[in-house]
């Protein structure tokens, strides 16, 4: 037992520390979450259980479908992919099959440089030809780079907003519009989408297909652990194409339509063989009621407020990559302040190792030279945040 606890002792955990990783959203897991999925009826189901005795389960699976499809604003939502990344591939092979539907096969995937690896992989992975849309020296999108490269080989833009710098993406509806009257489809990725649930809804923006991490907004643990849940919410055009299995409420009691039935003709099949990660879903849903819709509009409001607490502390000591007005979730740095010190953004991450706590994200996004990108997340208070910002001003 000593030998084990001692081995689980070595490893850096949200339960010990701030975990400031930029992207990854590494919040605080309440333990009410895991009270809830360790009730019997929610884990010991198992998929291939005869569906009369595991309505209770699908009507969770339901509600949660319906609390993401109303915070998005969306039309439909699939809810079996087990990661960010499968929440990718499952929404452009809807847009995929959207497209053969119409006999439009096209070719090409636009997606900025500023981008998740897992967006130009997801395209590639899918059959697309990738390419970058440039940004503007502000760190978004380029509008008009990005509308001069439209036309009818574009399948889909890749989006995400916020985006991975930490900025709003202002140009969303008109880069949506453009893409649309272009015949192409809006693919957003949510993995921010703790910055802007309850103020923003991405339906709205006019995109078409979006994934949320259920392990970065909505609290359930990932990394070691896991699993993760990435399901994609799709508008009124792509949820024809939802991969199956979905539920749907009878009146007379939930039930499962499968691929065979007439309901989901025009799905593009199976993601997955079951119906998704029932523990993350009761995870989320569990969060979700425990805040209410308002208390979860206040989640993405002190996540910005944190975040722009700490670019605050730290700007006139380090360099933030975009120092015009405030950031979203996330606080970007580069390592303009490291010019001449032989200090690189490794050895500062290292240094912070030293004095216990987790580093934040380096090096990425690759459009930012020697990246420092600091999440703090909506669950750590100030008095953490000023422990935190008195160690870095301490190392600068
Ligand atoms: C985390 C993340 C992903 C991938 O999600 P996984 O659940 O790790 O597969 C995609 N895009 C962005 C911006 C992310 O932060």
């Amino acid at each position: 037992m000593r030998h084990y606890t001692r081995l689980s002792r070595q490893n850096y955990a949200i339960d010990l520390g701030l975990f400031p990783l930029g992207s990854c959203t590494m919040k605080h897991n309440p333990r009410l979450n895991e009270k809830v999925a360790r009730m019997p009826g929610f884990a010991d189901v198992h998929p291939l259980q005869p569906v009369d005795t595991v309505r209770g389960a699908l009507e969770v699976i339901n509600e949660l479908a319906h609390w993401l499809i109303h915070l998005t604003g969306m039309h439909g939502v699939a809810m079996s992919p087990k990661a960010g990344a499968h929440g990718e591939l499952c929404g452009i092979l809807c847009i995929r099959a959207a497209l053969e539907a119409r006999g439009d096969a096209r070719k090409v995937v636009l997606v900025p440089e500023s981008a998740h690896g897992t967006n130009p992989a997801t395209a590639a992975f899918a059959g697309y030809e990738v390419e970058d849309i440039p940004a503007t020296a502000e760190g978004r999108v380029d509008l008009e780079k990005l509308k001069a490269r439209l036309g009818p080989d574009v399948a889909a833009v890749m989006i995400t907003n916020p985006n991975t710098c930490g900025l709003f993406e202002r140009d969303m509806k008109a880069i949506s519009d453009a893409v649309h009257a272009a015949g192409g489809y809006v693919y957003c990725d949510g993995a921010n989408f703790n910055a802007i649930v309850g103020r923003v809804r991405p339906g709205d923006l006019g995109v078409d297909a979006m994934h949320i991490n259920l392990h970065k907004t909505f609290s359930t643990p990932h990394g070691g652990g896991g699993p993760g849940a990435g399901p994609v919410v799709l508008s009124e055009a792509l949820a024809p194409f939802a991969p199956a299995p979905w539920v749907v409420n009878t009146g007379d009691g939930f039930k499962l339509v499968e691929r065979e039935e007439d309901e989901a003709e025009q799905a593009f099949g199976r993601l997955c063989a079951f119906q998704g990660q029932m523990g993350m879903y009761v995870r989320a849903l569990s969060y979700m009621m425990s805040h209410g819709s308002d208390g979860l509009r206040q989640v993405a409001e002190d996540a910005v407020l944190n975040a722009n607490y700490i670019k605050a502390r730290l700007e006139d000591l380090m360099s933030p990559a975009f120092p015009e007005g405030p950031c979203m979730h996330e606080a970007l740095f580069d390592d303009e302040w490291l010019k001449g010190t032989d200090i690189t953004t490794l050895d500062f991450a290292k240094a912070m190792i030293d004095e216990g706590f987790h580093p934040m994200t380096m090096y990425f996004p690759l459009v930012v030279h020697g990246a420092m990108l600091i999440e703090p997340t909506e669950s750590e208070s100030k008095q953490t945040l000023d422990r935190f910002c008195d160690v870095m001003a301490e190392l600068a």
